[in-house]
């Protein structure tokens, strides 16, 4: 009798934390699609009433999370560990981890970083504006200044860079990025360079023309469908910077963009956002309206839209299937282009001072000068000032280039204005990650390239819904890629990757 009575208790405190977390992702799922909208329709008039009205839920969330019932039920829970079924341990574990990781900071200290950020991103967007560093400096020194004592907040073992990685990156360490990048930027420059000096260079006069921008939407949506995104579950629109939102398992938003210029960054970006939409729609649905139903980690995150967009869209094999469709939707002009040189114009090697822009070669480079950059600051080895300095001198050693001035240099990107330190290692660990379960994927799906040649992904798709997706946040990164490659993340499969394709392509 007495242990019925315990048995109910537990799955009732089970049942109370189901439907408090439920709440809090109902909260965000709000607040995703309120940015969103902001994103892509909202009128500019209601930027300022739409800020309040983030501000307001988001505080919400964090107040129902951050709860003394909250705390006390996780507690409660956690005693009991041993007795919960290995589902629901999962998700205690995550949801205490959650709790931890957003009870240890202050909500005075919260306050004083969502204001620090809020004026940092102004006072970037001003600066970048006016290629004025100087006048960005000052909100600069703040937002590090507070991500030095956030890392004191959560603690950390070795560099204290550990605690704001852990943010993106859970399971990773800056001891272990430092031996994975050390090798990836000595032999990706000295790739570059070789490409650079080829006599092999593309012939890309035939896009320099003027492309019409209804065709290349209408061309990604027909590659996202044959690919298997569910309109059913999501949509596309246009986005400045686009990006890939989530509102719910059966709701997820791509953005993309068009250009008159050059008629390949509409479908790359598009099918690299479809990519985050794949795992989005990927997870169980039994883990719906709880933490488990989210990413395994940024780097996780964003392996999935470089498998799709790198490895599988800018592959001959696909070329050889699109070709004619894309000739279809959007060359109305006489030229006969071939699957080949389509391939060669949309691998095109050419070292540049934006990281956006980048190609696969020189992508990685541009991650590693900003990571080690952001990890000398926080450490204390580098004071802001002298941020713009370093920045020039690494782009000259590892990309050759000359940076004309700090609007595309150091003030090109959003996340330091936003606080956001500790984010861009998870940019080239999901190329890392890619490359490194895609040698897995090609031994258990002996017929993939015959089927891309048919444009036919199916098999693919559900290789990374059984794989990757399905796990959502139950395994940390480094799990889920020793999982599928029978190794810890390494630079080597990438590094053998980019070798073989650029070897070929550019006759090295
Ligand atoms: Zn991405």
């Amino acid at each position: 009798m007495y242990k019925f009575k315990e048995e109910n208790l537990l799955e009732t405190e089970l049942f109370n934390l189901r439907e408090k977390l439920g709440e809090i992702s109902d909260l965000d799922s709000s607040l995703a699609l309120l940015s969103w909208d902001q994103q892509t329709y909202m009128p500019p008039k209601g930027a300022a009433a739409r800020g309040r009205q983030r501000a307001t839920i988001s505080a919400l969330a964090h107040r129902m999370l951050t709860s003394a019932e909250m705390g006390e039920r996780l507690q409660r829970l956690h005693e009991r560990r041993d007795e919960l079924s290995d589902g629901d341990r999962v998700l205690v574990d995550v949801a205490i981890y959650d709790y931890k990781r957003t009870a240890c900071l202050p909500e005075d200290f919260v306050e004083k970083l969502a204001m620090a950020q809020s004026s940092g991103y102004e006072a970037w967007v001003a600066s970048r504006k006016d290629n004025d560093f100087s006048s960005f400096l000052p909100y600069l020194e703040k937002l590090i200044d507070l991500a030095k004592r956030k890392a004191e907040y959560h603690g950390y073992e070795g560099s204290s860079y550990n605690a704001l990685l852990e943010d993106f990156e859970r399971g990773m360490t800056a001891e272990q990025l430092d031996s994975i990048f050390g090798e990836l930027s000595l032999r990706q420059s000295k790739l570059v360079e070789k490409i650079t000096a080829s006599s092999n260079q593309p012939d890309i006069t035939w896009l320099d023309r003027k492309w019409p921008e209804q065709p290349q939407l209408d061309f990604t949506l027909l590659v996202l469908r044959d690919m298997g995104f569910d309109f059913e579950a999501g949509r596309q629109d246009l986005a400045a910077h686009p990006f890939t939102t989530s509102i719910s398992l059966h709701d997820i938003r791509l953005t993309t963009r068009t250009s008159r210029d050059e008629p390949f960054s509409c479908l790359t970006g598009s099918i690299h956002e479809g990519g985050h939409g794949f795992y989005e729609q990927g997870f169980k649905e039994s883990d719906t309206r709880t933490p488990l139903a989210k990413g395994a980690s940024f780097g996780i995150h964003e392996s999935q839209s470089r498998t799709w967009e790198n490895i599988i869209g800018r592959s001959l094999p696909f070329w050889r299937y699109y070709t004619p469709l894309f000739l279809k939707h959007l060359d109305d002009g006489p030229a006969k282009i071939s699957a080949d040189q389509i391939f060669r114009a949309i691998n095109h090697v050419r070292p540049s001072l934006i990281r956006v822009e980048a190609d696969e070669c020189t992508y990685n480079l541009h991650i590693i000068l900003r990571y080690e950059i952001e990890r000398a600051v926080l450490e204390g080895k580098m004071a802001a000032r002298e941020i713009p300095e370093a920045w020039n001198a690494r782009m000259k050693e590892l990309l050759d280039i000359e940076v004309p001035d700090d609007a595309s240099g150091c003030l090109q990107d959003i996340h330091w204005s936003m606080g956001m330190f500790g984010y861009f290692p998870s940019y080239a660990l999901g190329n890392l990650y890619a490359a490194q379960m895609f040698k897995q994927i090609e031994k258990d799906l002996p017929n993939l390239w015959t089927e891309v040649e048919a444009g036919q992904f199916n098999g693919l798709l559900g290789w990374l819904r059984r794989n990757v997706h399905v796990h959502g946040r139950r395994k940390l990164a480094p799990q889920i890629v020793y999982d599928n490659s029978g190794s810890e993340p390494s630079s080597k499969p990438y590094l053998q990757y980019l070798e073989a394709k650029y070897s070929k392509l550019y006759s090295l």
